[in-house]
């Protein structure tokens, strides 16, 4: 298939994810990922394979390692498409990179300071080894636009807010999208058609409410550090404490942003994990912390959930994607219990099931009386990412 590819990176601050991907059906021709970068472990797999060690510097690994991706497919393909966590109020759209673009990009630094400084460092890379190709940033940011004013706006005065752009912008909107659209083409209809609740459950978790095929309220705000209990991050907290940390604790302002990003959520709670599944598997053999732990992440989604429910009034359908989201049938059945008076009426079988086969991509949860259906979906972030740019291939120049 020549020249259909899309190099979809995905550049965190200790990972980075590369595909190529086939934006018709999703199929990855190859892949790349570094991980745990910074920690003086870095290593790499290229399309599978065993772990191998490589530079922990993520400049120098992505130089050596893209190469070896590209290899023989360079000609394939046709853009690059990156995910960038904030666009700020300016990007609403996937955007060409232009140098220009990259400095307004550097300006929302302030915004997402663990997440566009890498990721802008990622577009640049690229652009340097691939130099004739169209570079696309791809914002997480932007599926929220559309978020009402007074479900996008704190309680802070005016002036001070607008001057700092304080407002909610909302995160995992790719994902959220790419959801909707899934369960829309399962259920045979269009999302403009549908009412969801989107519930993506990962390293980072968030609810989505989505009207018709738009964002009307998330539970993620100006940063991804407002919101559920996730693996490092707090989440919704009395905004006292941090003040108290640093008037009290004599915390400093970085040590605050530390502990609240990198050792809290799971993490804080269970006192060091904040692997799911490794949760999971301590609170069943008897880990009384990691099972309050999970008590107090259920609880927390499941409010967020009722409360987007309550913005919808009526809802067709909830879903559930992410690594959690997809894999955790527990999570899921906590939560479909405590919402059948909601109208959820689960069959225990489906959702231990999940996703039944590799090549399905939505399944139900719910039986055939549930008023409302739930479902889980599979996430493949680098379709999603890839099938965004599509649409403005042909408007490309190149850097
Ligand atoms: P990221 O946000 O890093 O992309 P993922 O969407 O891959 O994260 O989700 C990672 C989380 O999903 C981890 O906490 C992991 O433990 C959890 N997870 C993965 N598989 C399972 C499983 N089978 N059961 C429960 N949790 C799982």
């Amino acid at each position: 298939m020549k020249n259909s590819l899309i190099l979809v990176v995905n550049f965190g601050s200790t990972s980075i994810k590369v595909d190529l991907v086939e934006p018709n059906n999703g199929e990855s021709q190859g892949s790349l990922s570094i991980e745990r970068l910074g920690s003086g472990k870095a290593f790499f797999r290229i399309n599978g394979s065993t772990p191998s060690v490589t530079p922990d510097n993520a400049v120098l690994s992505l130089q050596q390692l893209l190469p070896a991706l590209l290899d023989s497919r360079r000609d394939s393909v046709c853009a690059s498409a990156h995910r960038v966590v904030h666009g700020g109020k300016q990007f609403t759209t996937p955007t060409l990179v232009s140098e220009r673009v990259l400095e307004q990009l550097d300006q929302l630094s302030h915004l997402a300071p663990l997440h566009n400084p890498p990721a802008i460092t990622g577009i640049r890379l690229t652009a340097d080894l691939l130099p004739d190709l169209p570079h696309f940033a791809v914002f997480d940011t932007a599926f929220h636009r559309t978020i009402p004013l007074e479900a996008s706006t704190y309680a802070l005065p005016r002036a001070l807010a607008k001057k700092h752009e304080i407002q909610r912008y909302g995160f995992h909107g790719i994902s959220h999208a790419f959801t909707i659209d899934q369960v829309a083409r399962h259920l045979n209809v269009r999302s403009t058609d549908l009412k969801i609740v989107s519930c993506h459950l990962g390293g980072g978790c968030s609810v989505c409410a989505v009207n018709r095929g738009k964002s009307v309220g998330t539970s993620m705000g100006m940063t991804p550090l407002e919101g559920l209990v996730m693996s490092t991050r707090c989440g919704d907290l009395d905004p006292a404490i941090p003040l108290l940390l640093q008037k009290e604790a004599g915390y400093s302002v970085d040590e605050v942003q530390e502990l609240l990003t990198k050792q809290s959520g799971l993490m804080g709670l269970t006192g060091g994990v904040s692997d799911f599944r490794d949760i999971e598997q301590a609170a069943l053999q008897g880990d009384e912390s990691c099972r309050q732990s999970l008590d107090i992440f259920c609880h927390r989604l499941l409010q967020s959930i009722g409360s987007h429910l309550a913005v919808l009034n009526h809802a067709d359908a909830l879903v559930f994607t992410g690594g959690i989201g997809e894999n955790s049938w527990w999570v899921r059945q906590q939560i479909c219990e405590r919402l059948s008076n909601f109208g959820v009426q689960y069959s225990r079988l489906r959702n231990e099931i999940g996703i039944p086969s590799s090549e399905q991509l939505v399944s139900e949860v719910t039986s055939a009386e549930s008023r409302l259906r739930v479902f889980v979906s599979r996430s493949n972030e680098a379709w999603a990412i890839a099938k965004n740019v599509v649409p403005y291939l042909n408007k490309s120049v190149k850097l």
